[in-house]
């Protein structure tokens, strides 16, 4: 199937670009990598008549490690984020995530702006930027803000963003000594596919490294948007990091989520795979924690 005929605009710099969002009618839409519009524009789901290339902006790009928080370039691939040993080190759910996105072509092409931009339930980077309490910093011809990652996103294929908008990158503190965390999916094909359940973890031990000091969890692919499961994070925040308060947090979990049942799986499948994912992606963000620095 052939694309729609679009006009392509190639902005050399971001206020180049905000002003060609700005004087836009509203079918202009932003292309990085091109792995999720290109696709839905051959499907005739979308017919944007003119495209934003973003991919020549220098400010959309690179990780930039500060004195407290990492900024994460929205243009930062996939595979650029799972071939860092300093992401593994510091945010090992976020590159267990992105190495998990679907094959190496589309892991080098398709960007983390993208994939929180797309807005997919399923999206594999939003849990794990969740659960280390990432930022969105967005960009109008007017200026910046910056906003919770939670609250960045509205509904199914849906964000706070307005057309005029560009998501320039996402913010994150560096999360505290004796931290670990862990990105664990399902999905029932071996081949390439999208999560059917995705689960985060992040967990912080006290100094005797017997008591969950600190813990976040984050649901992907089970309700309208990724969530966090908050109840499962308040009961197991200062327990002991044991079986009996892990299963108790993951059968929380199961109960936050909001699953549907689609060609992928039934919600009550879905449910019971969030509550064996938390249980065990807690169990291994606490092994990491353990050995963390
Ligand atoms: C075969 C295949 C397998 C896939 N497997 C997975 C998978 O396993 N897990 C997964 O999560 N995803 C998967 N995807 C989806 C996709 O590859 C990812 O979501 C990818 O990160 C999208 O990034 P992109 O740069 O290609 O986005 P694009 O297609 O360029 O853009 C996606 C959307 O975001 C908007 N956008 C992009 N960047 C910005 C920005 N900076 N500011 C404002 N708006 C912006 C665009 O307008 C568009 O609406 C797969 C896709 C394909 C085709």
């Amino acid at each position: 199937m052939l694309l729609p005929k679009f006009e392509l605009l190639q902005p050399r710099s971001l206020e180049e670009a905000t002003t060609m969002l700005a004087e836009s009618n509203g079918e202009t839409r932003v292309i990085a990598g091109g792995t999720d519009i290109l696709v839905q524009m051959k499907w005739r789901k979308l017919r944007p008549s003119r495209l934003v290339d973003i991919k020549a902006l220098e400010e959309l790009r690179g990780l930039r490690w500060g004195q407290d928080h990492l900024r994460i370039g929205a243009l930062i691939t996939h595979r650029e984020i799972e071939t860092n040993q300093r992401i593994w080190d510091r945010f090992s759910a976020l590159a267990e995530a992105c190495r998990l996105v679907g094959s190496f072509q589309i892991r080098s092409m398709g960007t983390i702006g993208g994939n929180l931009c797309n807005a997919a339930p399923s999206a594999e980077s939003a849990p794990p930027l969740l659960v280390f309490d990432a930022q969105a910093v967005i960009v109008t011809a007017d200026g910046k803000i910056s906003l919770p990652l939670e609250d960045f996103f509205v509904g199914p294929g849906k964000t706070l963003l307005q057309p005029r908008q560009l998501l320039q990158g996402i913010t994150l503190p560096y999360p505290p000594a004796r931290t670990g965390s862990a990105y664990l999916r399902h999905s029932p094909r071996n081949a390439m596919d999208i999560a059917t359940v995705g689960v985060a973890a992040r967990v912080t031990l006290d100094e005797g490294g017997a008591t969950c000091r600190d813990v976040r969890i984050a649901l992907g692919a089970v309700a309208p948007t990724p969530k966090v499961a908050r109840s499962a994070e308040e009961a197991l925040r200062g327990k002991p990091l044991q079986q009996e308060f892990i299963r108790a947090a993951a059968r929380l979990a199961a109960q936050e989520a909001e699953p549907i049942t689609d060609i992928r799986a039934s919600a009550g499948y879905r449910r019971e795979i969030v509550e064996i994912l938390t249980e065990r992606a807690l169990i291994l963000a606490g092994q990491r924690a353990d050995i963390a620095p």
